[in-house]
């Protein structure tokens, strides 16, 4: 298994990652140790510069089917103790997306397929180690009975070339995003 980037985890972050470079024309592989998607309760939804994230790349109106809600103003937020009140805002700065965490990883995945990223699951990073030329990956796979790592090399993108010389990105398409 070659891939121009090894991402070790399938959470929100890896997943969206695997978006972004397969955008660039870079073809990432993604390691993960659960076996499945997992359907652990953990964020309920999300707010903040997440959501402006998914809004530039097109991804609310997915967002919105998956929740069946609306991307809706938050009347008000917590920050530390405070609470802020937006509701006398014509324009309230936070947006709520209600999506579960499970539901929102099933989404980006779909999506990292989409762009051409590989996704094994089931297979857990011991360790890393790397030349001038390769990153390579001690990967403990579903056949780790009877092989218990496998060697996964990440090139440079521009096949085996070092990152110095190696091709220029695709120009992504979509909204540019603020810095
Ligand atoms: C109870 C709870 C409630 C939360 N509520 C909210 C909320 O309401 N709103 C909100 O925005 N956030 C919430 N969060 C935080 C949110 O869940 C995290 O910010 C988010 O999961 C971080 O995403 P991540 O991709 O960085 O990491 P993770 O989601 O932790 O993903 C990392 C992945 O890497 C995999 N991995 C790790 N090591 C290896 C390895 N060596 N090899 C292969 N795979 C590996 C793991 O299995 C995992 O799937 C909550 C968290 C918890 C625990």
């Amino acid at each position: 298994m070659d891939a121009d980037v090894v991402i070790v985890g399938a959470g929100p972050v890896g997943l969206m990652l695997a978006g972004e470079l397969g955008l660039a024309g870079v073809r990432p592989l993604i390691l993960e140790r659960q076996p499945r998607l997992r359907e652990t309760p953990k964020a309920s939804g999300f707010n903040g510069q997440v959501v402006d994230l998914l809004r530039y790349r097109g991804l609310l109106d997915r967002v919105e089917a998956a929740s069946g809600r609306p991307v809706v103003p938050a009347p008000g937020a917590p920050f530390g103790g405070v609470h802020l009140d937006f509701s006398h805002l014509a324009d309230p700065p936070v947006r709520v997306v209600h999506l579960p965490q499970p539901r929102l990883e099933r989404l980006l995945s779909e999506r990292a397929s989409e762009l051409g990223a590989g996704i094994r699951r089931g297979h857990e990073v011991a360790g890393v180690s790397q030349d001038d030329a390769t990153v390579t990956a001690d990967v403990r796979g579903p056949s780790s009975s009877t092989s218990p790592t496998a060697g996964i090399s990440a090139r440079p993108p521009g096949t085996g070339s070092p990152a110095s010389t190696s091709t220029p990105p695709t120009p992504i398409t979509g909204q540019p995003m603020p810095c």
